[in-house]
């Protein structure tokens, strides 16, 4: 084929995977904003956005869609490259799935000591599994990889700050407030959310700034994990080495590039007991299972209520819920598998169905 000839067909591969994703996108319905009265804290409002209802089962999806169109009008991706992420959670099943639609090779750089569920959910989508050994190399083999294979690494904490479109097209932020808009109080006194790669706090916090709105940003973090320290103190960037955040999705032992902390009003260092006691009480309250993460946004929103309360202040928080617990039946949902680990999470449990209880 000659070089035009080649070009005309890459741009014609191009125009034909956007039109792929876009059109995955139309048949799609945005995720629910579950609305929680709280009868015991009359004048204030939970919502919480249920990403757990995307195709792939989390906020990553949006993520990972954000990704590959940001990656393809860069003109990073053809029809032959193979992609790859470094992730072992939630981010390497939805690019899987976006692979997949595409037609590419998807290989995820994990440590060896993934549990296997998760390695199922990655083939489950046709992804590839690459296994090391040391956990701190996955970054490097990732570039490696891409360097041997001419493919393209997709980088979730590069990128994710700078691939979502913070001022609008339907961002999580723009969905949030769109779909509070008939609520008594439409613009919330606080957003609360977590941070992995710090994608989902950049685009809430830049499209508050953006939209004039009186919103703060709140984010949980759990306390083995190196955001709310470098918020407090910009000079640290790093975690001792064995401190590291048990809650899937959240937590990190170094500070991402993605991590924007100036858009961020408030962060909450949340024990990861308590993130299970109450992501368990809110799957009650639900009468369907939460992940680990929502438990801990739901603790900072804890503490927002009491605050307001003290305050007398009325008015709603909109929090996430980042994905369902199906992936953690064996874990944080399982009674044994906590007491083997001596995690105490039934007194924070108690708390939280008090607060969230229906009478
Ligand atoms: C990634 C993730 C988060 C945090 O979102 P970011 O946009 O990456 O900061 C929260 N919860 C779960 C379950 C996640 O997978």
């Amino acid at each position: 084929m000659s070089a035009k000839a080649n070009d005309d067909a890459v741009r014609a591969w191009r125009t034909e995977a956007i039109r792929r994703i876009e059109a995955d996108y139309n048949r799609s319905a945005d995720t629910h904003l579950i609305r929680l009265d709280l009868p015991r804290h009359p004048g204030i409002t939970l919502y919480l956005k249920d990403e757990s209802s995307h195709p792939t089962g989390s906020l990553k999806h949006r993520l990972a869609r954000s990704l590959f169109l940001y990656a393809l009008c860069n003109g990073w991706v053809g029809p032959d490259t193979c992609i790859i992420e470094a992730s072992s959670g939630s981010t390497a099943v939805s690019e899987a799935y976006f692979a997949r639609m595409l037609g590419l090779r998807f290989i995820a750089v994990v440590p060896a000591t993934t549990a296997a569920p998760k390695i199922d959910a990655i083939r489950f989508h046709g992804g590839e599994i690459h296994a090391v050994d040391d956990p701190r190399t996955v970054y490097d083999v990732a570039h490696r990889l891409a360097a041997e294979t001419g493919g393209h690494y997709l980088d979730q904490f590069t990128y994710a700050e700078r691939a979502t479109d913070w001022r609008g097209n339907n961002n999580i932020a723009e969905s949030i407030f769109a779909q509070m808009a008939a609520e008594e109080y439409p613009v919330p006194a606080w957003i609360v959310c977590g941070a992995g790669t710090g994608g989902t706090s950049a685009t809430i916090g830049r499209y508050i700034g953006y939209q004039r709105h009186a919103t703060r940003l709140c984010v949980a973090d759990p306390v083995h994990s190196v955001f709310h320290r470098h918020f407090d103190d910009r000079s640290v960037t790093s975690l001792p080495d064995g401190c590291a955040s048990r809650i899937e999705g959240i937590g990190r032992p170094r500070v991402e590039p993605s991590f924007i902390p100036s858009v961020i009003d408030r962060m909450i260092a949340v024990e990861d007991a308590d993130s299970i006691g109450a992501m368990r009480a809110l799957s009650a309250r639900l009468g369907r299972r939460v992940g680990g993460s929502t438990g801990t946004n739901l603790i900072a929103c804890a503490k927002l209520v009491a605050e307001m309360e003290a305050a007398n202040e009325q008015g709603s928080i909109v929090t996430i819920l980042c994905d369902g617990g199906e992936r953690y039946e064996c874990t944080y949902h399982c009674d044994d598998w906590l007491s083997e680990r001596g995690i105490e999470w039934r007194a924070a449990e108690a708390k939280m169905q008090a607060l969230i209880a229906i009478d």
